[in-house]
């Protein structure tokens, strides 16, 4: 029997090739015939990664040509109305990303990782009907290249908790339409080999789950279990542990388990419950969302624990979760540091570490190479762990040694110096921070980081655009200015690159959503900043004008939930090494004169636990970490912070206990509902609500801001509000950017007059 399982592959391509064959079919450079040719080439090459490192379980339908969730909406026939008259790949884009009749499906978050899924609209009237085709041509495909393959199906019950009604009702009451469609796939399955196995994905298993939820497992799982004989199914779940549900599933006829023991310790209090079962472990044991090399020790030692209670027959090594989430080989990675390179492994590498660990794990006899890998696997361990650039003695004794925690002063003292030292007015304006990112500025930062244009050469093109930025600016008659952030290319990397203990890759992309990839950072050593980050950008700036200039930093946990972070200290206390960092910069730009800070915390909420019970725990160490960051600000330097969303009803305690003097957030697409929140509990800090949508190239005209700034006074003061766009700019044009700010602040001009400011 096998016993090496992969959960899912990553689909874009060593060299990103899906993404390149999307693009240029999207802007009408090939057809879709193209496109289908690459996906097969993929897929192809995939399946021979797996079957070549010796996986015994590899996946058909976990690639995709945008985001599986959206497959299955495709396959139960949830189209929403409005794209009628669609069909093929024209609906299935449309879908997707909208087109000029129809509005693109959401999109959001897939559990607590950095990748998006389109959220599917179920509405009670609809009908729905299965269409497996991709399936069954995605499995006779694998069969043709010598694969015998296990079929990854997104799970009924996962399916309807990520959905969204249109009427906003319960997407759980749709169960009984979707359940059918599900038993009819399973017949089709069924008709394929004389035995297939199924992966039923069900990562909804992992968040708290309602009793409601809990009572549908084993009405589906007996029912689709014994909808054909010859088709065994496992139930995926992964990030969390999945404690209750498997309680539930090991009374169902399922053959198998996926449990995460990376990322859900828990986990370990079924062990005795799937023993007595006798179904398959798939013991997620390989992480599938880092980038970190097992250490196979530690791996083998707990097999050992899981197979005092479960026979060793039962366990099946397995990714933790689809490498999905990680990048897709090292074999690129030419630039890299060769001591930093051995630490790592991406998807292709964990495909040989899995098969190890089962040779080891059950005893098989290694070949000569094989435990020449295993040596090197622990010597390759052994260096991380001694490493003098991962350990650093003056930043652990920093730690260690923090006595001031927070800011002087409390907030309304605070305020009262800063009010009489800008003098600024109800309703200041000023915006996010990045101005429009052309392709000059882009170039630029290219050919300097290419070393083909000098220092002197590149610094004075940043110059000459924050000149035009500042001079905009002023002229439009905004009063908190900003220099616009040419320098950045992301607002993570810029930081990550000016501090120690920081990795890059050349090729490490991971799939984002759609075509997009983001090449994320990693955090493999403790964490010091060499120098001043952004002083010197932010003082020309400010030397241009006589308006306050707001510096411009990323925030701590933010830093952190977009970096890979390394796995052998608790992200809470590389989050504290990232804050003092920032602390320090803080400092650096008071005492430049930079007396306006913004820490962006863009991700703050993307870092939240998957189960309540450990949100606490993260709230506690992130807002720690926040006021760390920001305890170096004397009394009257004022501290701004960002978040790019506006649901705070079950976060705003944390967010007021960050102290911030004045927040901006994302409220524009909502009028004032979601702002409701602040005037609720008494909010007492300054807040931006975003007058205006960035992420649409709609100009505003005075009037709709009137009216948004009008809807704003319903809700706070005139006092604590700030005017603003609802995030940065950068992804705007120059042509949308101006009028859009020139009518903001003609709109606040409006709106003092009438209240008499
Ligand atoms: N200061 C950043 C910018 O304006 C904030 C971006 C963000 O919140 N995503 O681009
Ligand atoms: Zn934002």
């Amino acid at each position: 029997m096998s016993h090496t399982y992969v959960t899912g592959f990553p689909r874009i391509g060593e060299k990103r090739e899906l993404k390149f064959a999307l693009e240029n079919y999207w802007s009408g450079k090939t057809d879709f015939a193209e496109v289908e040719k690459v996906a097969a080439t993929l897929k192809a090459r995939h399946w021979r990664y797996q079957k070549e490192a010796g996986i015994g379980f590899i996946s058909v339908n976990d690639f995709s040509l945008y985001d599986n969730m959206l497959d299955t909406a495709v396959m139960l026939g949830a189209i929403p109305q409005r794209f009628q008259g669609l069909e093929g790949e024209a609906l299935y884009f449309a879908m997707a990303r909208g087109n000029d009749n129809a509005v693109a499906m959401e999109m959001t978050k897939w559990f607590n990782t950095n990748y998006h899924y389109i959220v599917p609209e179920l509405s009670t009237s609809d009908s729905y009907a299965l269409n497996a085709q991709k399936i069954i041509a995605e499995y006779k495909e694998a069969k043709k290249e010598g694969i015998t393959p296990k079929i990854n199906l997104i799970g009924p019950i996962t399916f309807l908790g990520l959905s969204k009604r249109t009427d906003r009702g319960d997407t759980y009451e749709l169960f009984g339409k979707i359940l059918p469609l599900y038993e009819e796939l399973i017949k089709e399955i069924a008709l394929l080999d004389a035995q297939v196995t199924v992966q039923i994905d069900e990562p909804i298993f992992v968040k708290d789950i309602d009793p409601k939820v809990l009572s549908l497992i084993k009405p589906c799982y007996d029912a689709l279990c014994t909808t054909a004989k010859n088709v065994d199914i496992i139930v995926a779940t992964y990030f969390e542990h999945a404690v209750e549900a498997t309680k539930v599933l090991v009374h169902t006829p399922v053959w198998g388990i996926g449990l995460d023991f990376l990322y859900g310790k828990e986990n370990m209090q079924v062990l005795d419950v799937i023993a007595n079962s006798g179904k398959k472990l798939i013991a997620g044991v390989v992480d599938g969302r880092n980038i970190w090399k097992n250490n196979m020790e530690t791996t083998l030692a707990l097999l050992e624990h899981l197979a005092q209670t479960v026979t060793k027959e039962q366990i099946i090594l397995s990714t933790s979760c689809s490498l999905l989430h990680t990048p897709f080989t090292l074999a690129y990675e030419e630039k890299m540091d060769t001591e930093v390179k051995q630490w790592l492994s991406y998807a292709v590498e964990k495909l040989d570490e899995l098969a190890l660990l089962a040779k080891c794990f059950f005893d098989e006899t290694l070949s000569d190479a094989e435990k020449k890998a295993y040596a090197k696997n622990i010597a390759d361990n052994e260096s991380r762990r001694n490493s003098t650039r991962i350990h650093d003695k003056a930043v652990q004794a920093r730690v260690a040694s923090i006595t001031k925690t927070e800011r002087e002063g409390v907030y309304e003292e605070r305020i009262a110096m800063q009010h009489a030292h800008f003098g600024y007015k109800p309703l200041a304006t000023t915006t996010i921070g990045s101005f429009p990112q052309t392709p000059e500025i882009r170039r630029a930062r290219r050919q300097f980081k290419k070393g083909e244009i000098d220092d002197a050469t590149y610094t004075a093109q940043m110059k000459a655009y924050i000149d035009e930025c500042v001079a905009f600016q002023e002229a439009c008659g905004l009063e908190v200015l900003v220099h616009g952030e040419p320098e950045r290319n992301d607002m993570v990397e810029y930081f990550a690159e000016l501090l120690k203990g920081y990795g890059f890759s050349e090729n490490g992309w991971v799939q984002s959503y759609g075509s997009r990839c983001v090449k994320p950072p990693f955090i493999y050593g403790d964490i010091s900043r060499p120098e001043p980050m952004t002083v010197s950008w932010i003082t020309y700036a400010q030397s241009l004008t006589d308006k306050p200039m707001k510096g411009m930093l990323t925030g701590p946990v933010t830093i952190l939930n977009w970096s890979f972070v390394r796995d052998d200290l608790p992200r809470s206390e590389v989050s504290r090494q990232i804050a003092l960092a920032i602390h320090d910069e803080v400092d650096d730009l008071q005492k430049a004169g930079i007396k306006i800070i913004q820490v962006d915390e863009a991700a703050f909420k993307e870092g939240y636990p998957l189960r309540s019970k450990n949100i606490p725990e993260y709230e506690a160490w992130a807002v720690r970490d926040f006021k760390l960051a920001v305890s170096s600000a004397e009394k009257d330097t004022q501290i701004h912070t960002h978040m790019c969303y506006s649901e705070f009803n079950d976060i705003i305690r944390t967010i007021e206990a960050m102290d911030a003097d004045v927040i901006s957030i994302e409220t524009a697409r909502s009028g004032n509902e979601l702002l409701k929140i602040f005037a609720k509990v008494g909010y007492r800090q300054e807040v931006g609500p975003g007058v205006y949508d960035i992420h649409s190239p709609r100009i505003p005209s005075v009037d709709e801001i009137v009216e948004q700034i009008h809807k704003l006074l319903e809700v706070l003061p005139k006092e604590q509000l700030w005017i603003n766009p609802d995030c940065g700019l950068k992804t705007r044009k120059w042509e949308e950017v101006k009028p859009s700010l020139e009518n903001m602040v003609k709109a606040v001009k409006v709106v003092r007059e009438e209240l008499g400011i």
